[in-house]
C-alpha cells in the first residue's frame, strides 16, 4: 500500500481497494493474474520475483494488503476458505502443543479440532466463552501454545473480552488468535486489543455476496510462526484462485457500507422483537439485556454486527415452523451477505451440537428493515 494512504480512513482505503494503480496501464481495477508459472532469467534468477503461483499469486497482493491495512496488521494471507486459514494456523503448531478454544464456536471448526487436530496431536480444551476466570484457570493449568477466541461467537453471540484474554495469554506464554468473522475489521480490531493473529472466513462479510469461498489470516508480526503458516499454505496447497481473489477485492470495496447497513438493520430488528410473546430470547450483543453487552460496547465500534439468534417459546417445532414461514429471509446456511438468511442451526450441526434446538440463527442483510421486520412478524404469528 502506498505511503500516501497511511493517513486515510479505512473506509476510503477499502472503497479504493488500497488505491493502488499499476503500471503500465494505470488501471483503477487490478488485473487477474492467471499464470501459474514465471520466467526465469538466463542467470537462473527470477526477475519478476515469482516462481510458481501455489506459493503466492500476484492477484493476492492487493487483497492481502487491504486486509492487513484494515486489521492494522503487518501482513495478511489469503486461503482457499476460512477453514483452510484456521487449519493452517493450527497445523503450524507442533503435535503435543495444548490449545484452548471456546465452548461455543463455529461448529465446523470445533468438529475439525476434535476429529482432526486432536488425533494429529494437539491437546484441545474448551473454556467458557465469556468467563475470563475460566480461561485464566485453564491457561494456567494447560499452558496452551495457542488461545483461540471467537467473538461474537456462533450461534449465541457470546462475547469474549479480547484485551483481558490477551493479558492472560501474555502471563502464560500463549499466542492469541481471534476468529473475527462476525465482528468484521470494521467493528473490532483484535490486534489493537493485543491479539497476535486475526482470522476471517472471507466467505462472509469481507466478500459479502455469497459467491466466493475464501479465508484470511492477518498477523501483528511477520515472525517465525507466520513463516510456518506461509509454508503450510504453499506446501499444503490450499490456495485461493485468482478469480475468487479478484471477486473478494471487489466485495471488500463496499465492506463499510454493507456492515453499517447490516448493523443498523440488526439493531432495529433486535429492539423491535425484544420481549415478543413468542420468543424467550433475542440473542444480540447490541441489546443491553445481552450478558456480553458491556464488553461488546467496549471492544466493538460503530455497531454490534449483523448476526442474531431468536429462541422460540414453543421449542424446536416452533423454531422449525417459524423458519418454514419466512418469505423474505432465505432459508440457508452461511452469513455476512447482502441478503438476509435464516437457519435452524441445531439440525444443520447434527448430533453432538451444543446449539439449542429452539434457536433460529439470522444473518441480517442490507434489505429495507421494514421488509425484514414484517417477514419475522408474520412468521411468528
Ligand atoms: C463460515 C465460518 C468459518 C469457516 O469459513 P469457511 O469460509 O466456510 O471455510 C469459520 N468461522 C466462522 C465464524 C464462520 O462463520
Amino acid at each position: 500500500m502506498p505511503d500516501r494512504n497511511t493517513k486515510l480512513r479505512p473506509a476510503t482505503i477499502a472503497a479504493q481497494g488500497t488505491g493502488r494503480v499499476a503500471a503500465p496501464y494505470r488501471e483503477i481495477v487490478p488485473p487477474i493474474h492467471v499464470s501459474t508459472t514465471y520466467e526465469r532469467g538466463a542467470d537462473g534468477a527470477y526477475p519478476g520475483g515469482r516462481v510458481y503461483s501455489r506459493a503466492d499469486n500476484p492477484s493476492y497482493d492487493q487483497a492481502e494488503a487491504l486486509i492487513a491495512s484494515l486489521e492494522g496488521a503487518a501482513a495478511a494471507m489469503l486461503f482457499a476458505s476460512g477453514q483452510a486459514a484456521a487449519a493452517a494456523l493450527f497445523q503450524s503448531l507442533t503435535p503435543g502443543d495444548a490449545v484452548l478454544a471456546p465452548r461455543s464456536m463455529y461448529w465446523a471448526l470445533r468438529k475439525w479440532l476434535l476429529e482432526y487436530a486432536s488425533p494429529w496431536g494437539l491437546a484441545v480444551e474448551f473454556y467458557e466463552n465469556s468467563s475470563i476466570d475460566d480461561l485464566a484457570q485453564k491457561a494456567r493449568t494447560a499452558r496452551p501454545r495457542l488461545i483461540w477466541i471467537e467473538t461474537p461467537a456462533n450461534p449465541t453471540w457470546d462475547i469474549t473480552d479480547i484485551a483481558a484474554a490477551t493479558e492472560i495469554a501474555r502471563e502464560t506464554g500463549a499466542t492469541v488468535a481471534v476468529d473475527s468473522t462476525s465482528a468484521t475489521p470494521v467493528l473490532t480490531h483484535p490486534i489493537e486489543l493485543g491479539a497476535h493473529i486475526v482470522m476471517h472466513s472471507a466467505t462472509k462479510y469481507l466478500n459479502g455476496h455469497s459467491d466466493v469461498i475464501a479465508g484470511a489470516l492477518a498477523t501483528v508480526h511477520d515472525d517465525e510462526l507466520w513463516q510456518r503458516i506461509r509454508y503450510v499454505r504453499g506446501g499444503g496447497g490450499a490456495v485461493l484462485g485468482p478469480f475468487e481473489t479478484w471477486l473478494l477485492l471487489r466485495g471488500m470495496r463496499t465492506l463499510h457500507l454493507r456492515v453499517a447497513a447490516a448493523c443498523a438493520n440488526a439493531q432495529a430488528i433486535a429492539e423491535y422483537f425484544h420481549g415478543h410473546s413468542e420468543l424467550t430470547h433475542v440473542l444480540y450483543p447490541g441489546l443491553a439485556s445481552h450478558p456480553g453487552h458491556a464488553v461488546a460496547a467496549r471492544q466493538m465500534r460503530g455497531g454490534f454486527g449483523g448476526m442474531m439468534s431468536l429462541r422460540l417459546r414453543g421449542g424446536e417445532d416452533a423454531a422449525k415452523a417459524f423458519a418454514a414461514r419466512l418469505q423474505v429471509f432465505k432459508r440457508a446456511t452461511s452469513l455476512g451477505s447482502v441478503e438476509s438468511l435464516a437457519e435452524h442451526r441445531a439440525s444443520v450441526e447434527g448430533p453432538g451440537t451444543t446449539c439449542p434446538a429452539d434457536l433460529v440463527r439470522l444473518s441480517i442483510g442490507i434489505e429495507h428493515v421494514d421488509d425484514l421486520i414484517g417477514d419475522i412478524e408474520q412468521a411468528l404469528s
